[in-house]
């Protein structure tokens, strides 16, 4: 490919409101547009990209027995209906409607449309196990979507679903798909790591994340020698150990005047108490219904085991109007004694083993001190619903957790009979008997890949393209394509190498070298070959790696075979 015929538009700025480095290069190197928040145009060199992924997505697929089909983005109400999820996935989900009235959402992932084929196609044991996988684009509107392709609202995924007539097959195909995954990754060339998840809007009874290792990552996860290893919604926090949960010395419940002073921060100071003395109590809204959830105040709500706890998909802080109904105060005065409005009451562990609390006292510049649970305020329910933090210990083996950040490019889900019975998809088995098949679905996100590879492999100049998913293997870059020998010493080359089946872009352009050089660096080909006057007189041109410092010079005529060699290195 030459470049002075190849659409892409470098930027030597950096676009506005960009966060982090993955996104700010992909739109710096030409390789993305956005369209509307969210929304994203491939150009011709990011597509590359995505296709050398998706290809080796296909290729471990297929090695494990996968079929590919292409199923509709479009999908009626009724199927989710069926599965109880037209309501439960709640504002995420995109939904329209056609000239006639009825109701379409915009597939977010595809388990209703999958089963609802196999239930119609499928009728024996002797036709599992099956695994059907797709690559499609998806649709989810994001409340903030963020990070270019890694949190939008259209992204591109592969995703699959797996049907078998026993528990004990489905862990086979669960397991089959898992190690597909880790090699699509390692071929990739990225640094991931897999991790416990929760099971979220999908459901099921189990599940993985794959996260690619990642300073700018958004999802944090925890992990320990022995081998535990989640992500931060999914990480348990154990109970208190017994003798913290004593109750000895309870003191008065007493009253005290806290004006203007609203954080446990404030009224901490002013107390002269600590952030572990205080019954954080927050106020939720699900659908028309209030929770209040109970936290210590060193601590940290972690809304999925909220949402998980509660069977929702999505749970919103209470705006100031219903806080101040259910509590009789205006935000920041909350507390569990008291309260106006009847609310399912949740507490965390940590709750339990605070003795002598503060808390709002439900009325306007006034706290409670001496609070005590049981004596004070009974609750639904007490259990795990917080975030786990540094220097907490392994639900495991009980040994200091270590963090680290990542962005998540894989799912895989054990769904069991979820959505088979929901959707009364059966097969007959040996005997004849009528039987739910046993799922398992399976998500990459191909987008997601090339945004976390850029992630984990940039400099200050610009991208570091792994080999295998390089848009071109090699850039060739005569400093000035004007002068006679340098083109056509580059035209040879330039030659050789597309004849050897190797994907070449020459930077032909008019241009300054000083330009050429700073958009090879940002566009970050692995392997660099530049043709120049200088280097010309002795019979030499230059090569090097985009990772890499050393320039070798060798004849024009050993390129290839060199970059034939280096390629194969690289691949064993
Ligand atoms: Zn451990």
């Amino acid at each position: 490919m030459l470049l002075s015929k190849y659409l892409l538009p470098t930027l030597k700025e950096i676009p506005r409101e960009v966060e982090i480095p993955s996104h700010q290069l992909m739109i710096r190197s030409g390789i993305m547009r956005q369209l509307a928040s969210g929304i994203y145009e491939w150009l011709p060199l990011g597509l590359r990209v995505v296709h050398k992924v998706e290809d080796i997505v296909r290729e471990e697929m297929n090695l494990i027995g996968g079929q590919e089909v292409s199923l509709p983005a479009m999908q009626p109400r009724e199927l989710w209906e069926e599965s109880g999820r037209w309501d439960f996935y709640g504002k995420e989900l995109i939904r329209l409607k056609d000239r006639n009235k009825r109701d379409f959402c915009l597939g977010p992932t595809h388990e209703e449309v999958i089963t609802d084929l196999v239930r119609g196609e499928v009728r024996s044991y002797k036709e599992l196990p099956l695994l059907l996988y797709q690559f499609q684009t998806k649709f989810r509107d994001e409340i903030r979507p963020r990070f270019g392709v890694i949190r939008a609202r259209e992204f591109y995924m592969k995703d699959a679903y797996s049907f078998d007539a026993t528990d004990k097959n489905a862990e086979t195909s669960y397991n089959n798909v898992f190690g597909a995954y880790c090699k699509i990754f390692q071929r990739c060339g990225l640094k991931f790591r897999s991790v416990e998840a929760q099971t979220g809007a999908i459901g099921g009874t189990f599940s993985h994340e794959f996260m690619v290792i990642a300073e700018a990552g958004e999802e944090i996860m925890v992990s320990c020698k022995c081998g535990y290893a989640a992500n931060l919604e999914k990480a348990e926090c154990l109970p208190p150990p017994k003798t913290e949960r004593k109750r000895s010395g309870l003191k008065k419940l007493e009253e005290v005047e806290t004006k203007d002073m609203k954080t446990v921060g404030e009224v901490g100071k002013f107390l002269k108490e600590k952030p572990d003395k205080f019954i954080k109590t927050l106020v939720y809204k699900i659908d028309s219904e209030c929770v209040i959830v109970m936290i210590r105040g060193d601590h940290e709500v972690n809304e999925s085991k909220v949402k998980s706890y509660l069977g929702v998909n999505e749970i919103f802080l209470a705006d100031e109007k219903t806080i101040e109904e259910v509590t009789g105060a205006p935000l920041g005065f909350a507390g569990p004694v008291g309260l106006k409005v009847k609310c399912k009451l949740l507490a965390d562990y940590s709750v339990e083993g605070i003795v002598n609390g503060i808390t709002g006292a439900n009325k306007k510049d006034y706290h409670l001190r001496n609070v005590n649970m049981s004596r004070d305020f009974e609750v639904d329910k007490v259990l795990d619903l917080r975030k786990v933090k540094e220097g907490d210990a392994c639900p495991k083996c009980g040994k200091r957790l270590e963090f680290s950040r990542g962005i998540e490019v894989g799912h895989t889900f054990k769904l069991g009979t979820k959505y088979s019975e929901a959707l009364r998809a059966t097969f007959l088995d040996k005997q004849g008997k009528e039987k739910y098949f046993v799922m398992g679905c399976y998500g990459i996100g191909v987008s997601r890949i090339v945004a976390a590879a850029i992630e984990q492999s940039h400099d200050q100049h610009g991208i570091i393209w792994p080999l295998p998913i390089a848009p071109f293997q090699v850039l060739i870059l005569p400093v000035n394509y004007e002068h006679e020998k340098t083109r056509a010493i580059s035209d040879r080359i330039y030659e050789q190498l597309e004849s050897a089946g190797q994907e070449v872009l020459m930077d032909d352009r008019d241009e300054r070298a000083g330009v050429k050089f700073k958009d090879a660096d940002l566009i970050g080909i692995p392997i660099r070959v530049t043709v120049g006057e200088k280097t010309l007189a002795k019979n030499m041109v230059e090569l090097k790696l985009r990772g890499e410092k050393e320039v070798r010079e060798i004849q024009p005529d050993q390129v290839q075979k060199l970059i034939t060699e280096l390629m194969k290195e690289k691949e064993d």
